[in-house]
């Protein structure tokens, strides 16, 4: 990845070039697509900007952008990019932490053991996956499924945050500590913020146990359904039981 700094000196030598040849009345040297491509594809965004893909107002738009994304290290080991799937009108969505290994193979969020628990509770509410969308905070595997670090954090979200800004959901669920600390800060912690309120702008967020989590603690499953009530009160659905 080409820091942010190197594609600003190297704009500036552009420009410069240019102004020389136009001061000298020659034809300034053109940039190929293929250079382009490169450029455009190793840049890092802004930090934390989400407002520079605020011209990108559709998903698909934003996926094309996005590309085959080499931004971040992350891409090294990837077979897939998982940009995220469901509705561009959904009302809920659910935002986990990265793909795991089998929705690196198959391009989509959720689709492992975790996953499938995921869409249990997604069709417990009475919705389907169809019906919500869902996303991840980095878009690429981690390898071994470590933590996303900091530098692949900080690329890869503005995406999600411009997803969130195209999808406009009435309510953002975080699935687990990873996605929680991104969204709602450093100081989140998933065991004494999840089943409250926060707000992301404008946008009400629940954060809950990540359903890997509850693979492993059966316990916890219960404090999710309180969580999952919470939100379906909130859009209206009626609450049914779970299993
Ligand atoms: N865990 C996540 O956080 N996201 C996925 O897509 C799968 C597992």
């Amino acid at each position: 990845m080409i820091p942010e700094e190197e594609i600003r000196e190297i704009f500036s030598h552009l420009k410069a070039l240019i102004l020389i040849h136009e001061e000298m009345g020659m034809e300034p040297p053109r940039l190929s697509a293929e250079d382009l491509r490169y450029l455009e594809g190793n840049a890092a965004l802004p930090r934390d900007n989400p407002g520079a893909l605020g011209h990108l107002d559709t998903l698909e738009a934003l996926k094309a952008f996005i590309g085959e994304c080499q931004r971040c290290k992350l891409c090294r080991g990837r077979t897939n990019l998982v940009f995220g799937e469901g509705s561009p009108r959904a009302r809920l969505m659910f935002v986990g932490e990265g793909p795991g290994r089998e929705e690196d193979k198959v391009g989509k969020p959720f689709v492992g053991e975790a996953g499938r628990l995921l869409t249990r509770i997604i069709e417990a509410m009475g919705l389907t996956r169809e019906g919500v969308y869902i996303c991840n905070v980095v878009k690429c595997r981690p390898p071994k499924n470590r933590d996303p670090e900091r530098d692949e954090i900080d690329t890869c979200i503005p995406f999600m945050k411009r997803q969130i800004d195209i999808i406009m959901p009435e309510v953002i669920c975080i699935l687990g500590r990873v996605a929680g600390k991104v969204i709602l800060g450093d100081g989140f912690k998933v065991t004494r913020d999840r089943g409250k309120w926060h707000r992301y702008g404008d946008i009400a967020v629940m954060p809950t146990f990540h359903p890997a989590y509850l693979l492993r603690n059966l316990s916890a499953k219960r404090h999710v359904w309180e969580d999952v009530k919470k939100i379906m009160s909130r859009l209206g659905l009626e609450v049914k039981k779970i299993d």
